[in-house]
């Protein structure tokens, strides 16, 4: 669990936490940063920490609830509840888009209960479902259908069973697997986790799913949902997960050099007219290879990332973003000197970090700077577990092409087509999430937060906090 964590530390960096079960005992380990590097001399002691042989662990990127330290440890899964002999841990990947409503609900059940964020409501509601007296599917089927969002959920309770489930269209990544031996099952977000401990992959959860485990060591499956509509984070594919991780039997750094192939197709002018691809490390290197593909320029390794910074920008707070990045990435002058550069990059979110690369680029003297973008232009917040969750932060909600290179500082910003995009993923257009590049959300009540507050912010008014969060506290509800 420990390697399998740390291997997928890059899907959060605020705070890591594993929870063990041993003869029906919760035991946990939570602690803020990255899963730390263990001496051996510590090691025994993390074993005495956490009894027993199942578990589950987490790590956390906020896109609910508050950021300050104290905050973001509360915030930190695995969750634990309990109520009328009915006790549960829970550890979730995704975002919650109804919590006033679920909130109303858990705290007329648990008065006493303080929800920071949206993981406690999650583990809280499915506690309530449980200890109802239905059976583990239909408990499981009544928190699906009652919540709104994305959610990939694990969860072990105090009788020691296991199981897993995904929201009704998919959204985020799971994934099922087994030891060699056989006596080990495994969920888990991305394969990267299972290769590392040399598990193999057995199936990748349907959306409305739930997954069980025997005693003897097999899966069970139940669909829940009947005719379920996927939508799966098409923003997985650009920048999220692992290069090396595999969905749908293809490794992503594989559709990711095909986005560079693509992009060299789509623009044929600039990179018949450019002297090197460059990109920005590391999830621009694949679409560099696609591009050196197929447009048979040298792939020129002048931005070097430093090995030790280790943190990703997109999910650093606003403040730590700029002065990370700048310590992060290193420019090697004379290779760009007089050149027309072709910047390979997975996506334009706010446009900072993309400025200061196009800065140093600048004064290393490259005569010209052309942005090759294989996330599509993104127009509105991700309500799913992406913390871009403001039109206001969204330098693609009010400025287009032209206005952004000018803003960023580049000759041209050139963004992959959606239908590129789509093709290059080998997924149906229907089954992939594109809600921040096309504004279609896949659940209704995300579709209805974004519609209203669009209109608001483009009547001028400013956004102080993410949308699911306005629309809460603006209906008397605090967090
Ligand atoms: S809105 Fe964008 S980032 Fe969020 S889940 Fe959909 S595709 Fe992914």
């Amino acid at each position: 669990m420990y390697w399998g964590l740390r291997a997928e530390n890059h899907r959060g960096h605020q705070s890591h936490g594993f929870l063990t079960y041993n003869e029906g005992k919760f035991y946990s380990y939570k602690n803020l940063d990255l899963v730390p590097k263990l001496k051996t001399s510590v090691i025994q002691e993390w074993f005495g920490r956490l009894p027993g042989n199942i578990g589950i662990a987490n790590v956390r990127y906020t896109t609910s609830g508050k950021c300050d330290d104290q905050s973001i440890i509360q915030g930190t899964q695995p969750m634990t509840a309990e109520a009328d002999g009915v006790k549960i841990a829970v550890s979730f990947n995704g975002n919650i888009v109804n919590t006033q409503q679920l909130l109303q609900e858990v705290t007329k059940e648990f008065p006493e209960i303080k929800c920071g964020c949206d993981s406690d409501l999650v583990c809280n509601k499915l506690l309530i479902e449980l200890k109802s007296g239905k059976t583990l599917p239909e408990a499981v089927k009544a928190t699906m259908l009652s919540l709104d969002g994305a959610f990939s959920v694990l969860c072990i309770m105090g009788n020691g069973e296991f199981f897993a489930f995904k929201d009704p269209h998919g959204i985020k990544p799971l994934c099922a697997g087994h030891s060699p031996d056989g006596k080990t099952l495994v969920f888990s977000s991305e394969t990267v986790s299972l290769d590392i401990n040399g598990f193999e992959r057995d199936f990748e959860l349907e959306p409305g799913e739930l997954v069980t485990t025997t005693k003897d060591g097999h899966f069970e499956r139940h669909q829940l949902i009947e005719k379920p509509q996927k939508a799966f984070c098409a923003f997985e594919y650009a920048y999220f997960a692992r290069p090396d991780s595999l969905f749908d039997g293809r490794y992503v750094y594989e559709i990711r050099e095909e986005f560079g192939r693509n992009l060299v197709k789509e623009y044929p002018e600039i990179s018949k007219n450019s002297d090197i691809v460059l990109s920005v490390p590391e999830t621009g290197d694949d679409p560099a290879m696609g591009v050196h593909e197929a447009s048979g320029l040298r792939w020129e390794r002048a931005s070097r990332r430093h090995r030790y910074v280790t943190e990703r920008a997109f999910i650093l707070l606003n403040n730590e973003r700029y002065s990370t990045i700048d310590r992060k990435v290193n420019i090697l002058g004379s290779k760009v000197d007089g050149k027309r550069v072709i910047v390979t990059e997975d996506s334009i979110v706010r446009g900072d970090t993309t400025k200061v690369i196009i800065e140093k680029l600048r004064k290393s003297g490259a005569e010209k700077v052309y942005m090759f973008v294989t996330f599509p232009r993104i127009i509105g917040p991700c309500f799913y577990g992406i913390d871009m969750s403001t039109y206001g932060q969204l330098i693609g909600s009010t400025h287009n092409e032209e206005e952004i290179a000018k803003i960023i500082g580049a000759d041209q910003v050139c963004y992959q087509s959606i239908e590129n995009l789509v093709k290059a993923t080998g997924c149906k257009k229907e089954d992939l999430c594109m809600a921040c590049i096309t504004g279609k959300y896949p659940t209704p009540l995300a579709q209805e937060f974004a519609d209203k507050m669009k209109t608001r912010f483009l009547a001028g008014y400013q956004e102080k906090t993410r949308i699911y969060e306005t629309v809460s506290e603006s209906q008397g509800v605090q967090w």
